[in-house]
């Protein structure tokens, strides 16, 4: 039977540096923010840079980024002085067998997606419980129904943005003068890896420009895995 509809506050959850704050305090030590710097991280980052600048910020350089990303990871994390910035990479020895040439994302977006952000990402995972994640549910596709919190194969995830808005995002920012991605003035409203980022057109979804003309909406971070075979998915412009 269904419960009753959820009521506009329910749906809008806690504030999100509440979310963080209980979030640290549940797992002390086990815990990291995963960020893309990317069109919507400010917001995210400078939240937890008022509650712990040292927390593990996980970042994933996946050797497809634009120049403009590691400008801006760098420059932001100094003005919010962010001290636990980790930078995740694809190991040699996976790039030499799957990706030799750097062209995988022309034949295999999700084998691409694999070498490059799952995996490293799964690797640096290991030391925590826990982490945060900046995905709303005003993207669209599977974030429609994101929960402020849920548990994924043995970690808790938090995603304390969920039910933010473009609007709140912006009037945040605004508020703190956080600098926006300099690709953002260019019509790139989600930012990823270069060969697989477009600007998007007015009225369109904020993340149409990732793997446009393709079938394929995630990376495979946020994407429970199968009981066997790699990573399929189910975002923060990862
Ligand atoms: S977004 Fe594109 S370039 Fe980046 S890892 Fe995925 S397929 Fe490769």
């Amino acid at each position: 039977m269904n419960g009753p509809a959820l009521s506009a506050a329910a749906q809008r959850g806690r504030d999100p540096s509440e979310v963080i704050a209980d979030a640290l305090k549940r797992f002390p030590g086990k815990i990291a923010l995963v960020s893309s710097f990317g069109a919507e991280s400010a917001v995210l980052l400078h939240m937890v840079s008022r509650l712990d600048p040292s927390l593990p910020v996980l970042f994933l350089d996946t050797g497809q980024l634009f120049a403009q990303t590691l400008d801006y990871r760098r420059a932001l994390a100094d003005r919010l002085g962010l001290t636990g910035v980790r930078d995740l990479r694809p190991t040699f020895a996976d790039l030499s067998v799957t990706d030799p040439q750097g062209g995988l994302w022309r034949t295999d977006t999700d084998a691409c997606c694999h070498v490059r952000k799952v995996a490293p990402l799964d690797r640096a995972l290991g030391d925590f419980d826990a982490w945060i994640t900046g995905r709303k549910r005003f993207h669209g596709g599977a974030r429609l129904r994101l929960p402020e919190e849920e548990q994924v194969e043995g970690k808790v995830k938090f995603n304390p943005l969920a039910g933010w808005t473009k609007v709140e995002l912006g009037a945040y920012a605004a508020e703190h003068d956080l600098p926006p991605h300099p690709l953002t003035p260019y019509g790139y409203t989600s930012v990823g890896c270069w060969p697989c980022t477009q600007p998007v057109e007015a009225g369109e979804d904020a993340r149409a420009g990732r793997w446009s003309g393709l079938d394929k909406t995630e990376c495979g971070i946020h994407t429970t895995k199968p009981a066997s075979g790699p990573s399929v998915d189910l975002g923060d412009g990862l």
